[in-house]
């Protein structure tokens, strides 16, 4: 993968590899179980029907809930030897000392995400949900440090696990844009759709702003609506909340 590479050839080998990155800040050991969820009578937006891999989808009120185990659905070293969909590490590859291990996280984003007077700062841990499942992570490592050497500790699909098992994607999360770079890729704490580098025209768009989002229209929302697009360089899935995070615990 040229993209991993050259992400790749932006680090360092001299920071500690051992080291992964931050915990979130919602270790398994205090997520919650979801209360039984109540649907209300509104209705889910469709695109939220392209959640899969069993990440459970539903309507409290104004917000939506999603409900993950945060497995992803393709091949990974981080499996373990063993593992149905345990592969080899690729070249290069600097394999951390963590493995995938089931979660149990639920996201509480707003049904109806509003533009913010003011973006905010993603925090570390988890800050949006592909739409396999698996967590996004932002461009920091632990103490908000340059994920640098870390880089090289992602899988080929560029996932890895942090010290309690909670694998995540800080950058392009491959598996799912080797089909399309502008398809959906998932939605942020806030609410804000997430999609691959590309706009649906098949051109990276110009007019990003500072969280890496613009308005525009996408197959899923034909009325001009904003969303953010991954980038190949820092802060790659999006450099800030450009609405208001609902919470992830
Ligand atoms: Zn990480
Ligand atoms: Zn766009």
């Amino acid at each position: 993968m040229s993209r991993q590479r050259r992400v790749a050839s932006l680090g360092l080998i001299a920071m500690s590899l051992l080291v992964a990155c931050t915990s979130s800040a919602t270790s398994p050991s205090t997520a919650t179980s979801s209360s039984s969820s109540s649907s209300t009578s509104g209705s889910l937006p469709a695109w939220y029907s392209q959640f899969g891999n069993g990440v459970q989808v539903s309507l409290q009120g104004t917000n939506v809930v999603l409900q993950t185990k945060d497995l992803p659905d393709h091949p990974s070293p981080y499996w373990g030897v063993g593992k149905a969909l345990y592969e080899a590490p690729q070249a290069g590859m600097q394999v951390n000392p963590n493995s995938i291990i089931t979660q149990n996280l639920t996201f509480r984003v707003p049904l109806s995400p509003a533009v913010a007077a003011t973006p905010s700062d993603t925090p570390l841990g988890a800050i949006g949900i592909a739409v396999n499942g698996v967590v996004f992570f932002n461009q920091y490592a632990a103490g908000r440090q340059p994920l640098t050497g870390e880089i090289l500790s992602f899988d080929r699909y560029n996932g890895h696990p942090q010290q309690s098992g909670q694998y995540h994607y800080h950058v392009d999360p491959l598996w799912l844009t080797q089909s399309s770079e502008s398809r959906l890729v998932g939605v942020l704490s806030d609410g804000f759709a997430v999609y691959g580098m590309l706009d649906s025209n098949g051109v990276a768009p110009a007019d990003l702003d500072v969280c890496h989002g613009h308005v525009g229209t996408t197959p899923e929302f034909p009325t001009a609506t904003y969303h953010y697009h991954v980038t190949a360089e820092a802060p790659y899935i999006s450099g800030c909340f450009r609405g208001t995070a609902g919470t992830v615990g």
